[in-house]
């Protein structure tokens, strides 16, 4: 469907079109249970199961996709106390969120991921990043790639269990994307480049270094006023009232 050799099975739960939302966040989850990926695919997709993911990666690295990027999985329904701070101020979480489950065969998330699966989830974020325009990096207030323990500490605490993330953050170095300055049409058309290419460059090209360094200052200006912002914005919905996120909440998996 989205992901060039996902093997398509969809699941009925989804709210459609995410209210104008778009997907900022990446879910990592484990199944905590099931002898295999096809039960897992049959249970979100039973009527009554009331939950459903975007993707599961199977022990043997199959990848199968149940519900539309486009569209916003029952997945991440419960946000609960101890949460990462930025889930406090958008409406439910599903809406800005893609989900991808991991077949983990023990009750409790124990066991790791295989190399099959260790490889096919990597490469998944990496695409999903770069369909969505996705920060390749832990999760912050902007967006990025966490578990499930980031939104429901309590309920939760054991999703996705071992995932190898520094593995994760390195192969998203790796492969990373960054702006390329010089070709630059317009602030809100960046075009994009592989980080090596444009080291590549800035090496060859002193004007293009000097530009690429008030780039990254600027990027620190800029994330220490949406800090800033984040915490004014807090400090509201806490003085309103509001620091659960409001709106329907299905069950999550
Ligand atoms: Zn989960």
């Amino acid at each position: 469907m989205d992901e060039p050799g996902a093997l398509w099975c969809p699941s009925p739960h989804y709210f459609a079109g995410r209210r104008g939302e778009r997907p900022r966040w990446i879910i990592v989850h484990g199944t905590a249970g099931f002898a295999t990926a096809e039960e897992v695919v049959a249970f979100f997709q039973r009527p009554e199961t009331e939950a459903s993911t975007h993707y599961l990666i199977g022990r043997d690295g199959r990848i199968f996709q149940l519900v539309r990027e486009a569209d916003a999985a029952w997945g991440n329904g419960a946000v609960s106390r101890g949460h990462d701070r930025w889930w406090g101020m958008t409406g439910n979480p599903n809406y800005v969120t893609l989900s991808i489950e991991h077949h983990k065969l023990r009750r409790d998330n124990g066991d790791e991921l295989t190399a099959a699966q260790k490889q096919a989830s990597f490469l998944l974020i990496d695409h999903l990043c770069e369909r969505h325009g996705i920060p390749r990096r832990r999760a912050d207030a902007q967006g990025g790639i966490t578990g499930h323990f980031s939104l429901d500490p309590q309920g939760r605490s054991y999703c996705p269990g071992p995932y190898p993330w520094d593995e994760l953050c390195a192969y998203l170095a790796r492969h990373g994307q960054v702006p390329v300055v010089a070709e630059s049409k317009s602030t809100a058309e960046r075009p994009f480049l592989h980080a090596d290419q444009a080291r590549a460059i800035a090496e060859s090209d002193p004007g293009y270094a000097g530009l690429w360094q008030q780039l990254e200052e600027l990027r620190e200006v800029a994330a220490d006023f949406q800090r800033r912002l984040i915490t004014v914005e807090l400090e509201l919905a806490r003085l309103q009232g509001q620091d659960r996120p409001p709106g329907s909440r299905p069950p999550q998996r």
